[in-house]
């Protein structure tokens, strides 16, 4: 069944850089996609789009059958959508396990419960001893895994990753894929992951590339 659907989307920035040119694609739930493509491509725009934080300037983009503007917004931003971001942006001065738990306020009122929960997950991800340790003291690999924790601890349908490995040196985004491909394994949920990094498509069901604005290749 058809999760998201675009239909002819294009994204000019300022009236003159087309970002994406026409556009057609539908992904499934349970599908995990690789946007791969050179750099200016136009990958981060397409996970803008979807995540809603930019808008196309023509054509349709339904997810679930709805537009975005048909979705509630809470319900879309807390339990629809999750994103990873290749910055992080994590609250340096707050300690791992608190950041994660930040994203739990709207969804779980028991505080116990936030705490439960967001240090399951972090120590899934190897972070036991990290804890609390503010995240400006961890490695890169290790604040990308809380940001990781801190993306699907909603439990969203659709995770949405902008270059989760372009901030980190070899061995951590080797820790960071394992994370990623575990994930995958014991979630149905639906994944797309903008990057250069081959190593991320491989763990990935579908390759989707762009080339100037353009879905060139599926
Ligand atoms: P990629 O993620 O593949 O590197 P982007 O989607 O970031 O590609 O960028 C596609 C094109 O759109 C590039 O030419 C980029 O400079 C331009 N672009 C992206 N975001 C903006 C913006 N907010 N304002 C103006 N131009 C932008």
């Amino acid at each position: 069944m058809t999760f998201i659907q675009l239909e002819n989307i294009s994204c000019v920035y300022n009236g003159v850089i087309s970002a994406l040119a026409d556009v057609s694609l539908s992904i499934s739930e349970g599908e995990t996609v690789a946007l791969l493509g050179p750099s200016g491509s136009g990958k981060s725009t397409l996970l803008n789009l979807i995540a809603g934080y930019e808008t196309a300037t023509s054509g349709v983009l339904k997810i679930a059958g709805k537009s975005i503007a048909e979705w509630n917004k809470d319900t879309f931003r807390r339990e629809l959508i999750g994103f990873l971001f290749q910055q992080f942006h994590l609250l340096d001065h707050l300690s791992a396990v608190r950041n994660v738990e930040l994203a739990l306020f709207p969804t779980c009122k028991d505080a116990n419960q936030r705490h439960l929960k967001s240090s399951r997950l972090l120590k899934e991800v190897g972070l036991l001893n990290r804890l609390n340790v503010q995240t400006k003291y961890l490695s890169g690999g290790e604040r990308q895994r809380v940001a990781f924790c801190r993306s699907i601890v909603n439990k969203p349908r659709l995770l949405l990753a902008d270059e989760p490995t372009g901030n980190l040196d070899s061995a951590s985004s080797e820790t960071l894929l394992k994370t990623l491909s575990e994930y995958i394994s014991s979630h149905q949920g639906t994944m797309i992951v903008a990057t250069h990094d081959t190593e991320v498509a491989k763990i990935c069901s579908r390759v989707i590339y762009l080339e100037d604005g353009k879905a060139v290749s599926q």
